[in-house]
């Protein structure tokens, strides 16, 4: 398995707040962590990326163990992360923006990576002198995943994304998704919205009260009335 995330516990100061969670994704997969609000999906990530490392339990990825480094030591490793609230620096102009997730590259490397995230996000060429503080939303959100993405991560999480985003704009995430899909990208995606969650991926878990409740294929849950509509409100 490409990530493997065994048994890991998670905790704000006393509150226990993930329970043995584990959960696993092959290289090219597209898998969702769907679960109600409070359900410890945005844990679960930030568990993952090192933000509130796991007490116990482990995460390898690509057979080499990433619990217990520090977060900007798991983002080098390969991991991108585009969290719930998408952190953009509302002072910097979307080029600089982008260019913080860059890392350590030439001027040639960064100009080639921009422009490859030009090609996916049209729009934000035209918004390079923006202020990330006067983007919308749905702009903010493709500034937060091509920052993510213009270090070609081998890992994508994805938290939530969606949230707060006109219909439109879901549309044209679905889109992205699916041809980052199509390009052999590894993505674990969380959402509250689990009709986008099923359409982009291949595989999901529930969890429920920091617990994982279900695992199966899209079309396995799809069947699953019972789990439907108590997790997911289906
Ligand atoms: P949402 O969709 O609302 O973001 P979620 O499924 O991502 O929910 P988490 O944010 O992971 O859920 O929260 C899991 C549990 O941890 C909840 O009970 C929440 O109240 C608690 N929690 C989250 N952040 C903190 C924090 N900083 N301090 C204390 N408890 C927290």
């Amino acid at each position: 398995m490409f990530l493997d995330v065994k048994s890991i516990n998670t905790f704000y100061d006393v509150f226990h707040a993930i329970f043995d969670v584990s959960l696993c994704l092959d290289k090219g997969e597209v898998v969702c962590l769907l679960g109600r609000n409070g359900a410890g999906k945005t844990t679960t990530l930030t568990s993952i990326v090192g933000l509130n490392p796991p007490r116990s339990g482990s995460v390898t990825l690509n057979g080499v163990p990433i619990s217990g480094k520090r977060a900007y030591q798991i983002a080098r490793m390969g991991v991108g992360y585009v969290p719930e609230n998408r952190w953009i620096i509302s002072e910097l102009t979307v080029r600089d923006n982008l260019e913080l997730g860059c890392r350590r590259k030439s001027d040639t490397q960064i100009a080639a990576a921009l422009e490859s995230m030009y090609e996916l996000f049209p729009r934000l060429k035209d918004l390079g002198h923006r202020v990330g503080g006067t983007l919308s939303g749905g702009e903010q959100q493709m500034l937060a995943l091509a920052r993510a993405l213009v270090s070609k991560p081998e890992l994508l999480l994805m938290d939530e994304v969606t949230i707060g985003l006109a219909p439109l704009v879901v549309q044209m995430l679905k889109s992205t998704i699916l041809t980052l899909k199509q390009n052999r990208n590894t993505i674990l995606l969380t959402e509250q919205n689990a009709l986008f969650a099923l359409d982009v991926s291949d595989r999901v878990y529930v969890i429920d009260k920091g617990a994982i409740v279900y695992d199966g294929t899209v079309d396995q849950v799809r069947k699953e009335h019972a789990v439907m509509s108590k997790y997911l409100g289906l």
